[in-house]
């Protein structure tokens, strides 16, 4: 069965178009720019990659941009719109409401949307490409798999915050967590690589992206994660704050004079390494180089990151009491032979050696430490599209 994967944001729209027998990816591209005015960047299958400019006042046009560059009689991938047997849309928080992945009907579109308070940039643009599918594809079976569900196995210990229980109880503040998608392909493609049993297995997995997030999963469930009721709660990202002292919000307020939609923006988009480097960059190559020309910030970008990394899978080995393997994935676990250096200098207390000559690699699965290692520690690239398109045909 062919399977279209959506990523819907506010005014973008990420697509693949995916075999599942053969977990081929038969077309991708990217709508941007919705609203606004758009573009569409269209590939097939070992063809190049074109970038058009086409009008895109609503969600609508775009995916009906998608479903026209899919069934291009020169560029097509398919015949027409039958040969797509569903449609897989990734959904950002499902809250409590979704542990699983669930076929799309009113009474979920219903529930998700309750659950929009708690993502109010995501979850409504997710409901837009969705209706928008519906409208352009009636009767294809469509699926919403939600980031936060892989993490609604975590205990009661682990998602709740110091806080007044009312505040769980009456607006829902807890623990959820997020790139649930991604640390459960991770923790399930690593077990099955290093040769461990997923159900009686510790593994830690470092999602090391723009956003990043970490995770414990104790026999194939997660039993704690660094994010919390938003995506703004633990490591140091490229421009989120992570975990901090609550009490700056309120200093910083007051020296900056800002206001609380002020200091949210600062935690949000101008802190992470970019505001530790002084604003040299969010992107790690230009953090490395910086740092080997001996630009001070952005080593000090590069050790505050990877100290903070280093700290979590230390307390997840605590909570789950030891720990088998730890996977690097995303843009930096999965390219950055620097970042995972210097994190796993921390860890040789758990026994772990590195490989020096393996972590050099980049881009596939490796494992990058020793035969004698205690602990395995992996580079797993991290696969969201194919993991929404399996759970997808496993439900219709
Ligand atoms: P993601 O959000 O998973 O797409 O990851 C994006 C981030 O990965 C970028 O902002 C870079 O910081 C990082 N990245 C990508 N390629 C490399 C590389 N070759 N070396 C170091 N960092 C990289």
């Amino acid at each position: 069965m062919n399977v279209l994967v959506i990523n819907c944001g506010s005014s973008s729209l990420k697509f693949q178009l995916i075999n599942s027998d053969t977990e081929a990816v038969l077309a991708k591209g990217l709508c941007e720019r919705i609203g606004i005015d758009g573009s569409l960047t269209y590939q097939p299958e070992g063809g190049e990659k074109v970038k058009s400019d086409k009008a895109m006042p609503t969600h609508t046009e775009a995916i009906q941009f998608v479903i026209d560059a899919l069934t291009d009689d020169n560029t097509g991938v398919v015949k027409s719109l039958d040969e797509i047997g569903a449609v897989g849309h990734r959904v950002v928080h499902g809250g409590e409401k979704f542990a699983k992945s669930v076929v799309i009907t009113d009474e979920v579109l219903a529930a998700i949307e309750e659950c929009n308070d708690l993502a109010p940039l995501h979850n409504p643009a997710n409901l837009i490409g969705i209706h928008a599918c519906q409208k352009l594809m009636p009767g294809t079976p469509m699926v919403a798999v939600f980031d936060t569900a892989f993490h609604q196995t975590m205990p009661e210990k682990a998602y709740l915050y110091g806080l007044p229980y009312e505040y769980y109880e009456k607006y829902a503040v807890r623990r959820y967590g997020f790139h649930g998608t991604s640390h459960s392909f991770v923790s399930k493609h690593a077990a099955k690589f290093l040769g461990l049993d997923l159900k009686a297995s510790k593994i830690i997995v470092a999602h090391l992206g723009n956003g990043a997030s970490i995770s414990a999963v104790l026999n194939g469930e997660c039993v704690d994660t660094s994010m919390g009721l938003t995506p703004l709660e633990g490591l140091v990202m490229g421009t989120r704050s992570g975990d901090m002292d609550p009490a700056i919000m309120e200093y910083i307020a007051k020296k900056e004079d800002l206001d609380i939609a002020g200091v949210m923006n600062v935690l949000n988009k101008k802190s992470g390494v970019l505001g530790v480097s002084k604003n040299l960059s969010s992107d790690f190559r230009d953090l490395e180089e910086g740092m080997d020309s001996g630009n001070q910030y952005a080593k000090a970008a590069m050790e505050v990151f990877c100290y903070r990394v280093a700290k979590y899978i230390g307390s997840y080995a605590a909570s789950m009491n030891g720990v088998d393997a730890i996977a690097f994935t995303a843009g930096i676990g999965e390219n950055s032979g620097t970042v995972r250096k210097m994190v796993l200098s921390y860890l040789g207390y758990l026994g772990i050696t590195v490989d020096e000559e393996a972590n050099k690699k980049r881009g596939e699965d490796l494992v990058i430490s020793t035969a004698d290692s205690k602990v395995k520690v992996a580079v797993i690239p991290t696969n969201e599209e194919l993991a929404i398109a399996r759970e997808t045909v496993a439900l219709v």
